[in-house]
């Protein structure tokens, strides 16, 4: 029977234990790979696939790459959704008997990745752990390159609560439990739009007690836990997950934040996109959304944070205050703002530096980037130190100057080390007396053959002898050919011979190069010691440099939220909890950035709890109703990430939750149709908005046919203007002009247009939104405008007077205005349906069912003349 090669055995019992990883197993100078892992490699890394004996018949698939190149593949290995285990020789193979002992040192997946390579510097890198039981949701999430960890926990009849917190960090990885994994339909969900690797981690990781003892010793801040059991679980999972795949201790990870979701403004997936907090829609760039506009931040620990404020929006007031103070505060100094602004700009990723202390990647060259860093802290406390605002007086206090820290890195690492820490150069002189000696013997060394040269040219007369070396003969003397008669006998010993010359050593220069390179060996190693010695003395100190760091982040935001402000010429708006948006002369911050110099037309705003709960916004396609609907929303949105705004004056009411209904979905891809998602999302708001929420709802009812689709707009209005159901803040844009009719009998209606100008057959956009409903739709202009051919505009202009002639309009408006009367009338009584459905008892079922079965896809416009002429007829 053919048998395994001992080797090929370690390696299957290694692979064994890492069936969902790719194996990288090294042998040698390279890391190889065998079996499936070798086909999957090769494919992905297009490496060339061979073959190794293994024992058995057949040849084992083998590809390898050299182990100085990992990286780079590891890196594209995870960016397509895989994990690598990292398995390295752990003895001499020149001391080990019989086979090499191996061992996985680290598992990379993508959300644990710490390689700067591999990571965005502006973007927190998360992976995300969801605990489900039969009542509650428990979710933590840790960016393992920082440190950062939070946790959470609620009800696990929302499930729709996971899929936005999801949206809110985009993790790369996900981890969960048996109980989470059977249902099905949401992890699809979070692998499809997340693009996260879901990983089904054994139920015992997440063991209530274990958990416990996990995090509790973690944790420096931890404390009493006993309402966030499910949370908890969530964190013992991860913690496992963290120390399995990296293998060390995570002396970074000290602080657990609990949270609620309920601390945050509540901003549902679709509301996320469609606003573009972060990203565009169209190609997820940040060029083009709020952050693109906010960031001006200075340092990456900054830009993380910032990202993560417009992800969160606050829902306290006082917090918001604090924030918008500070902004002041640095907005009216400009001085003070372009001297901390000029300081950060040296400032290095302190989070990230102190990342890879703890993993042991440190390098030396980091070491010199942290005291680069921490050399601008005294200018910067200094700058800041007369400042009022309580939040810069917390970051004062919070920044460390880590004078100890800089002083130590100052006088034991040089100036220009080399990137590898292994290859000597890196301590100071006059840090260490043993470097001295060794870096002494080896300098007196080279003076020594520096010498040697001219001593030995005046001792044989030769004047072109040359003193060289090469790693493999050492030390010579060369003499070219010509000179080789002059050699003196006896003491020259002949190593290698050239074409032109002839190299030589003696003893006294062999013995010298062994004290030399003795030197220089052992100065390596000690000098890679002493390095490391640093480092872990500067472990010691994560917390006050965390702490620092975070001081940091947030004075950069500041001081770039007033930068912001100052460039585009935004007020800070007044916060209160009247429930009332007053804006006046509102601009949309990122459109405005986007058109030629001032050419954005502001527009005011005015919402409250009372008499302008709903803005019913009509106007013709283009005139700018979906950019005005989001700039109120983004306007909302940074007052209360505590931004200044584009206006000319600001009062906001804190909202609760911001919801969208606008545009085609991105969520096609389930199956569902158009009209169906769009309900969805409309049912979605309907049942978790507030009386403090804001809602955008942009053509609700457009995917359906026209009595339907304003059978709904009209029952949603009613049902979100209710104080009694609803009584949300709510700009609602539509082309049914028959809404309009609403204003005076729903209290809290307002009929609201954007203005166009009429210019012969041409309209005018004026942009400018104004209180009254519009009176036409400019669809055939708007179409002229995009450019349909002369021939079909002339056509249509046929039609539509035709239509008018034939009294249509006035038609279907007797019939509307018969609904509004009945629905006025029965409104105390009345359910919805009931409401509506008149239809059901006039004359025109008939009609109604006739329209409701034309197939408007199939058929011509001739055929459509005949049917109108017919349906008119009839009523
Ligand atoms: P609608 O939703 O009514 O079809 P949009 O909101 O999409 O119209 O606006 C159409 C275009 O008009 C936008 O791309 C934008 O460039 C421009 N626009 C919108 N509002 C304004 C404004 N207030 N000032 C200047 N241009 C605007």
């Amino acid at each position: 029977m053919p048998q395994l090669t001992p080797m090929m055995q370690q390696y299957l019992d290694i692979k064994e234990q890492y069936k969902d990883c790719i194996l990288f197993f090294r042998l040698g100078d390279f890391y190889e790979m065998f079996f499936e892992d070798a086909e999957t490699a090769s494919k992905e890394l297009e490496l060339v696939l061979t073959g190794r004996d293994c024992g058995l018949n057949k040849r084992a698939p083998m590809c390898g790459l050299p182990y100085h190149a990992a990286e780079s593949y590891v890196s594209r290995l995870i960016s397509k959704g895989y994990k690598v285990a990292i398995c390295e020789q752990v003895e001499d193979p020149a001391l080990a008997k019989g086979i090499v002992k191996r061992e996985i040192i680290r598992v990379v997946t993508p959300g644990t990745v710490t390689e700067s390579s591999m990571l965005d510097e502006k973007k927190n890198n998360y992976i995300m752990s969801i605990y489900k039981n039969s009542d509650f949701y428990g979710i933590a999430y840790c960016d393992v390159s920082t440190g950062e960890f939070h946790a959470s926990e609620f009800n696990s009849s929302n499930t729709q609560k996971i899929i936005d917190e999801t949206a809110r960090l985009t993790p790369s990885e996900i981890i969960y439990n048996m109980e989470l994994s059977e249902n099905t339909k949401l992890l699809k969900i979070l692998s499809d739009r997340f693009n996260a690797l879901l990983t089904h981690y054994k139920d015992d990781n997440f063991e209530y007690n274990s958990c416990v003892n996990k995090a509790s010793a973690q944790f420096k801040n931890w404390g009493k836990t006993d309402k966030i059991t499910t949370a908890v679980c969530a964190c013992g999972a991860l913690l496992s997950y963290i120390e399995e795949t990296q293998k060390t201790s995570l002396g970074h990870i000290n602080n657990l934040i609990i949270y609620t979701v309920d601390d945050f403004m509540m901003l549902d997936i679709s509301t996320r996109r469609n606003l573009e907090l972060t990203e565009t829609m169209r190609n997820q760039t940040k060029k083009g959304s709020l952050l693109w506009v906010l960031d001006k931040t200075e340092t990456a620990m900054g830009a993380r944070m910032l990202r993560r404020w417009i992800e969160e929006p606050l829902i306290q007031k006082e917090k918001i205050q604090y924030r918008l103070d500070a902004v002041e505060e640095l907005y009216g100094d400009i001085y003070v703002r372009n001297y901390i602004i000029d300081n950060l700009n040296s400032i290095y990723d302190i989070e990230r530096l102190i990342g890879k202390i703890v993993y042991g990647t440190l390098n030396a060259r980091d070491l010199l980037s942290l005291k680069q860093s921490i050399s601008v802290l005294p200018d910067i406390k200094k700058g800041i130190k007369d400042l009022k605002t309580n939040i810069l007086r917390d970051i004062y206090s919070n920044i460390d100057e880590l004078i100890d820290v800089h002083e130590l890195i100052e006088k034991s690492i040089i100036d220009n080390p080399p990137l590898s820490v292994k290859d000597g150069f890196i301590i100071k002189e006059g840090y260490d007396t043993e470097v001295d000696k060794l870096r002494r013997a080896s300098k007196e060394g080279k003076d020594w053959i520096a010498a040697l040269e001219a001593k030995e040219r005046e001792a044989t007369g030769i004047k072109s002898l040359k003193v060289g070396y090469n790693k493999v003969f050492g030390y010579y003397l060369e003499i070219t050919n010509a000179n080789k008669n002059m050699v003196p006998e006896g003491r020259y010993m002949r190593k290698q011979t050239l074409s032109n010359a002839e190299r030589y050593i003696t003893p006294e220069l062999k013995e010298m190069e062994s004290t030399i390179l003795g030197a220089e060996e052992k100065l390596i190693q000690l000098e890679y010691q002493i390095f490391c010695k640093i480092r872990e003395s500067i472990s010691k100190n994560i917390q006050r440099l965390q702490r620092t760091s975070w001081a940091i982040a947030n004075l950069d935001i500041l001081c770039s939220l007033a930068a912001v402000a100052m460039e585009n010429d935004y007020i800070k708006p007044v916060i209160t909890d009247d429930g009332t948006i007053d804006i006046k002369d509102g601009r949309h911050p990122v459109v405005e950035r986007t058109l030629p110099n001032n050419m954005f037309v502001p527009n005011d705003t005015n919402l409250d709890i009372l008499n302008n709960r709903v803005s019913i916004i009509t106007g013709p396609n283009m005139a700018g109703k979906s950019t005005y609907m989001r700039q109120v929303a983004l306007l909302v949105i940074m007052a209360q990430v505590g931004s200044f705004i584009p206006a000319s004056s600001a009062s906001i009411g804190v909202v609760d939750r911001v919801f969208t209904r606008i545009g085609a979905s991105d969520d096609l891809s389930s199956g569902q149709s158009t009209f169906m998602v769009e309900m969805s999302e409309v049912a979605n708001i309907l049942n978790n908005s507030t009386n403090k929420s804001l809602i955008l709802l942009d053509e609700v009812g457009r995917g359906t046919s026209t009595y339907d689709g304003l059978s709904i707009a009209w029952a949603v209005i009613e049902y979100i203007s209710s104080q009694s159901k609803i009584g949300a803040k709510t700009l609602f844009a539509t082309h049914y002009h028959e809404l309009t009719e609403l204003e005076g009998k729903i209290e809290g209606i307002k009929n609201y247009c954007i203005s166009v100008k009429e210019h012969g057959d041409d309209i005018i956009f004026l942009r400018k939104i104004i209180r009254g409903g519009a009176d036409q739709s400019y669809g055939i202009q708007v179409a002229k405008l995009a450019g349909l051919p002369d021939e079909i505009i002339k056509r249509a202009r046929e039609i539509i007077d035709m239509l008018e002639v034939n009294d249509i309009n006035n038609k279907s408006i007797e019939i509307l205005s018969e609904v509004k009367k009945e629905t006025a009338a029965a409104e105390a009584h009345k359910t919805y349906i009931e409401q509506l459905d008149f239809f059901s008892s006039n004359k025109e079922k008939d009609i109604v069912t006739e329209i409701k079965n034309i197939d408007i896809l199939n058929i011509t416009p001739i055929e459509a003349m005949n049917i109108l002429h017919k349906l008119i007829k009839k009523v």
